[in-house]
């Protein structure tokens, strides 16, 4: 069943339902005319030829509108491929023009102007370099999407310690969680081991943290945590208690350059891809992920990973 097309599960539901109904009727009531009155064969003959002839140009007709249904949902999906890709084609485009208009903006202004002064020429160089980090950190999460869309068998599982890649993030964003004021509190149990890819696993928690230290607002608290679930699972809640996002958002952020304020991921060098990446990430580990409000302010996402 499982590998039938949606109009051919119509075509053999429909079919089972007359083959019942036909077994039926022709049982009981053959045996209810027999009850009652002397059985007329030849009757019952022409019955049955004409149920038969019925049911085959049903048959036929449901098969046809079943295939044509096929054809339809077919062409619906793949024109539906088409415009998220294309769509997603533009949003591409989109995201490199800037930082490639500004390095070029930049280096012109450099090469056409030698007796720029020095302070200047050192500022124009610095932006011109965040412009091309910023490129770069697009294209690695473009190729990270990519792999997980198109080349998962070249995606290697081994055993990670989770635990231990959260205790690394939450040292390289000491300083820029101190910064901020904000409190980090890793609850992790220490042992939580999964069969996964470890570049993964790490963009999924730095992703989470990168953004709750960049849009959860000055002063936050992070709280991380984790308890075994059911089904061989690991259940985790990643939550800030900072500004959070309207709720009809919510839904949103995961997809691809979905930003809640555009100037302000832009300004932080954000691509808009770093949820999209999470969530990719967390369902190839047979997992699934959802952000909700924290009560009383800001953001949660709760999510699984399969041990
Ligand atoms: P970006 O590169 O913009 O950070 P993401 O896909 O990582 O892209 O996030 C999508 C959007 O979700 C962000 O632009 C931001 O508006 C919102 N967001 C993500 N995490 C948080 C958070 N902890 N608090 C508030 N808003 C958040």
């Amino acid at each position: 069943m499982k590998n039938l097309t949606e109009g051919r599960k119509m075509f053999w539901s429909v079919m089972a339902i007359f083959a019942v109904y036909a077994v039926i009727n022709v049982a009981f009531e053959d045996f209810d005319r027999a009850m009652l009155e002397p059985f007329d064969e030849i009757n019952a003959l022409h019955q049955l030829v004409f149920a038969i002839v019925i049911m085959s140009i049903l048959g036929v007709l449901l098969h046809r509108y079943s295939r044509r249904m096929d054809e339809r949902i077919s062409r619906e999906q793949a024109d539906k491929e088409n415009q998220m890709r294309r769509q997603l084609t533009q949003n591409i485009a989109h995201e490199l023009k800037t930082p490639v208009a500004s390095i070029l903006g930049y280096t012109e202004t450099i090469l056409e102007h030698p007796d720029m002064d020095e302070q200047m020429r050192t500022q124009f160089i610095e932006r011109t370099q965040s412009q091309a980090q910023r490129l770069t950190a697009l294209l690695q999460d473009l190729s990270t999407l990519n792999r997980m869309d198109y080349a998962t068998d070249y995606i290697t599982m081994e055993r990670v310690d989770v635990s231990h890649i959260v205790d690394d993030i939450v040292q390289e964003t000491a300083l820029a969680v101190d910064r901020k004021g904000m409190t980090m509190r890793n609850q992790l149990p220490q042992d939580i081991i999964v069969n996964g890819n470890q570049s993964l696993i790490y963009s999924i928690f730095r992703n989470l943290m990168d953004n709750a230290i960049n849009y959860a607002g000055e002063g936050a608290t992070i709280n991380i945590s984790a308890t075994p679930a059911d089904g061989n699972m690991w259940q985790f809640t990643f939550a800030d208690n900072g500004v959070g996002i309207p709720e009809e958002h919510l839904n949103r952020i995961f997809e691809r350059f979905y930003r809640v304020d555009k100037g302000r991921s832009r300004s932080l060098g954000g691509t808009g891809l770093g949820l999209a990446i999470v969530k990719n990430a967390v369902q190839l580990h047979g997992g699934t992920i959802k952000a909700l409000p924290s009560p009383g302010g800001g953001l949660t996402f709760q999510f699984s990973l399969k041990k």
